[in-house]
């Protein structure tokens, strides 16, 4: 059987390595970016996933785009909530739109993309959905205002979704990463790169594909009584 899953922010970093691990499981995976055509092709010529062009912080663009990969692939029944993005400034500096911004990418974004497939889901009684929220979501972080209110507030949406899915056979988890070593991680100085790596206490970032394996262990068959849970993957850095 190969499932539909949809992963957002699935042509860079996490989501690509998330993407091309699902491909390898035998899923049909539509990868979704936000407005990086380049990048989005180049994935598209190295693994043949199909790429989607959406701002996941806009409802009718995901229901729209949404639409679209279930007219072309089929129901989606494993959804992966991953695009995210930065937007850091010490409180007393941020502005509002730093912060509107990250709310609507990163939990508005969320909701967006669950909302479209949630009654397909309940209907055929069965969906996965796994949320990547972020260890600063879990213990805060200096210039992370806004960032960490959208992490933490994702991991509300999973553990509620769980319990109203639960009885329709979807599950609802969340990973929450470390830091791990893609764009996002990368653009932080390379002395603060540094000192956070110096906080880890396995003495590395991680690995993209390490997330993408937690996730395709929670999306699979056998994960379908684990609902509502975090996994933490992050070199040991914050034990919840
Ligand atoms: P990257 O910046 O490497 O990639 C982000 C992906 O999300 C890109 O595909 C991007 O599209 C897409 N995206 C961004 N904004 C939007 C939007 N508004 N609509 C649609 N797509 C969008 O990020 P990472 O791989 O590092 O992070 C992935 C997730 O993991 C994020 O949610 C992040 O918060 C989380 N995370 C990351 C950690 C890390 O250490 N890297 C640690 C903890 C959590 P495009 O290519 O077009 O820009």
């Amino acid at each position: 059987m190969s499932r539909i899953a949809l992963v957002t922010g699935g042509s860079r970093g996490i989501g690509a390595a998330i993407s091309k691990t699902l491909q390898d499981k035998g899923y049909t995976v539509a990868a979704t970016y936000a407005g990086n055509d380049d990048a989005a092709v180049k994935f598209t010529e190295e693994t043949g996933i199909k790429t989607f062009k959406w701002n996941v912080a806009d409802y009718e663009a995901s229901k729209a785009g949404i639409e679209k990969v279930e007219a072309e692939l089929g129901p989606i029944e494993v959804v992966v909530a991953n695009a995210g993005i930065t937007r850091d400034a010490p409180f007393h500096k941020m502005t509002p739109d730093q912060w509107n911004e990250v709310i609507a990418t990163n939990l508005t974004g969320v909701f967006n993309t669950i909302h479209p497939v949630w009654p397909g889901m309940r209907e055929r009684k069965f969906g996965r959905i796994v949320v990547i929220s972020s260890i600063n979501g879990q213990k805060g972080q200096f210039a992370q205002v806004n960032y960490a209110a959208t992490k933490a507030g994702d991991l509300g949406i999973v553990k509620s979704l769980a319990q109203e899915g639960a009885r329709a056979g979807i599950t609802a988890n969340a990973v929450c990463p470390g830091y791990i070593a893609t764009d996002m991680v990368m653009a932080v100085p390379e002395k603060v790169r540094e000192s956070i790596i110096a906080q880890i206490p396995a003495g590395r970032l991680g690995e993209p594909e390490e997330i993408a394996r937690a996730v395709a262990f929670l999306v699979s068959d056998d994960a379908g009584f684990i609902n509502g849970s975090t996994i933490s993957a992050n070199g040991a850095q914050f034990v919840v």
